[in-house]
């Protein structure tokens, strides 16, 4: 198997733009053929497409998950939105998200950049990273002010517009994110602790 084969869709991410895919025809119904994805002329992934309908498409490939190959088929829905300057333009729903998008991503499956990046950052995270970020995010959706990421969340100004219920709310969840992340970190930095002294043990320390 050649170098690139090898790579196959699982290493970078092949883009499914349903604006191509409309330019070359394929969104019309009953369309059945291969799109390809190109590298310096040479073909580096093939996938089946199938206009199921004007609403669907299904697709069909194989990718390489951990070493063992898969083969997949499954439907996207496509919606279609009016332009300016008449006509209409197609949409793929992400398949696991819903979100209407022009570009799905592959993986090992297609999905949207937003459904990928979690995927992505939630496998690089450990426990004690997402337990921050989700604080960081419930203090962002409270206040963007960088002068005042530092502050308490009580004592974070409400901001304006927003009901006093609500600005209750996101501060008690804040408060109660930060504690779980700070007991996270605590459990983290003992876990690490601990290796240091088996690793210094070993070393007859
Ligand atoms: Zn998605």
């Amino acid at each position: 198997m050649s170098r690139d084969k090898e790579k196959d869709a699982t290493e970078d991410y092949r883009v499914l733009d349903v604006r191509a895919l409309h330019r070359a025809g394929v969104l019309v119904p009953g369309w059945l053929g291969s799109w390809q994805w190109t590298r310096r002329g040479a073909v580096v992934a093939t996938i089946g497409i199938e206009a199921e309908s004007r609403d669907r498409v299904r697709l069909r490939y194989q990718v390489t998950v951990r070493g063992e190959r898969q083969a997949k088929d499954y439907p996207v829905p496509v919606t279609w939105t009016p332009c300016h300057l008449g006509g209409e333009r197609p949409w793929f729903l992400c398949p696991y998200c819903g979100r209407r998008v022009a570009k799905l991503y592959l993986q090992s499956v297609f999905a949207c950049r937003h459904c990928l990046r979690l995927n992505y950052a939630s496998q690089q995270q450990s426990k004690g990273d997402r337990c921050w970020s989700r604080f960081w995010a419930a203090r962002s959706s409270l206040n963007m002010d960088e002068d005042l990421k530092l502050l308490p969340a009580k004592h974070i100004p409400k901001p304006k517009g927003m009901h006093w219920k609500t600005y209750d709310k996101k501060v008690a969840k804040i408060e109660r994110l930060e504690l779980i992340a700070c007991r996270s970190s605590m459990v983290f930095i003992q876990k690490a602790e601990r290796q240091l002294e088996k690793a210094l043990a070993l070393l007859g320390r």
